[in-house]
């Protein structure tokens, strides 16, 4: 049995997007806790990006289908993100980052943006920076997976990661089935990014969330039968705390929101300049305080 649920459209920046978590009654899933999919779109040719904005508690995981991002942050990283690429950047206490669109011919932008809430053993730490070109591949008969983040399957992605969870995009031919191997002790999402699957015997598609709870070694995906598809599934170790989440912040208690939104307002250096040319993305006002 799988649990699925519509996601939620959204606009970021100019992008509109289908955000499959978080949801009210599913905060976290491992300690994935948030994934917005773009596109397949067009993007405007005055659309410069997502401007500079501040993280705290969560890592970044940036996965493209197609087109290309720049990504900058305020380690003074500066980094081209193509498709098939791992960009992983842990806010800890705080980071900034700038995601700028690329003038490439088609134009065209798809892919995924994914957090990983932090631990309470790493969240007050330094922020950090890495890139990963080549990600190892696992063969699952018809299909095939790539490893982004942690072990599947027996193959382990170089990538850092601070909890136990994994997250991998499986690509399955037109009417083919993966047969994902998983751990019990997990549990598990999946996003639809094309095509569409049938979980468990339920359909699943694009614009949807599945999940699947823990206490299971496998799981069966069919695709389409017209269609090939890609899903990311996502799993991991049901995360060890209740995440208070605002705006861009992961943290545990408002005062830890307030103190973050107060910083990047006010340009103190705990978020240093990205070296973007893109303008600041302000605060919004939170829902529980009068200071902005
Ligand atoms: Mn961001």
């Amino acid at each position: 049995m799988i649990e699925v649920t519509d996601s939620r459209q959204a606009i970021v920046g100019e992008t509109p997007v289908r955000r499959a978590l978080p949801r009210r009654d599913r905060r976290t899933v491992g300690a994935w806790c948030f994934a917005d999919h773009m596109g397949p779109v067009t993007v405007a040719s005055g659309d410069g990006g997502i401007g500079p904005h501040p993280h705290i508690g969560l890592q970044t995981v940036t996965w493209l289908l197609a087109g290309e991002l720049l990504h900058r942050d305020s380690l003074g990283s500066e980094q081209l993100i193509r498709p098939g690429q791992l960009n992983l950047m842990t806010a800890g206490a705080g980071v900034a980052h700038a995601e700028e669109n690329v003038a490439t011919p088609e134009r065209q932008l798809h892919g995924i943006q994914l957090w990983v809430a932090q631990p309470e053993s790493t969240r007050h730490r330094d922020a950090a920076f890495e890139h990963h070109e080549d990600l190892p591949r696992v063969d699952l008969g018809p299909a095939d997976a790539t490893v982004l983040v942690g072990s599947f399957a027996g193959t382990s992605s170089p990538a850092r990661r601070d909890t136990d969870h994994f997250g991998v995009q499986l690509t399955i031919p037109p009417g083919a089935t993966a047969e994902a191997p998983v751990s019990p002790g997990h549990e598990h999402a999946l996003v639809v990014l094309v095509g569409a699957i049938a979980v468990d015997g339920s359909a699943l598609t694009v614009g949807q969330l599945g999940y699947a709870a823990p206490e299971r070694d496998t799981i069966g995906l069919r695709a389409d039968a017209t269609e090939h598809a890609v899903v990311m599934l996502l799993g991991g170790t049901p995360f060890e705390n209740e995440i208070l989440m605002w705006w861009n912040f992961v943290a545990r208690t408002r005062d830890e929101i307030d103190a973050a939104a107060m910083a990047w307002t006010s340009a103190s250096d705990r978020f240093a300049d990205t070296g973007s040319q893109l303008g600041r993305i302000p605060v919004p006002p939170r829902p529980w305080s009068s200071a902005g």
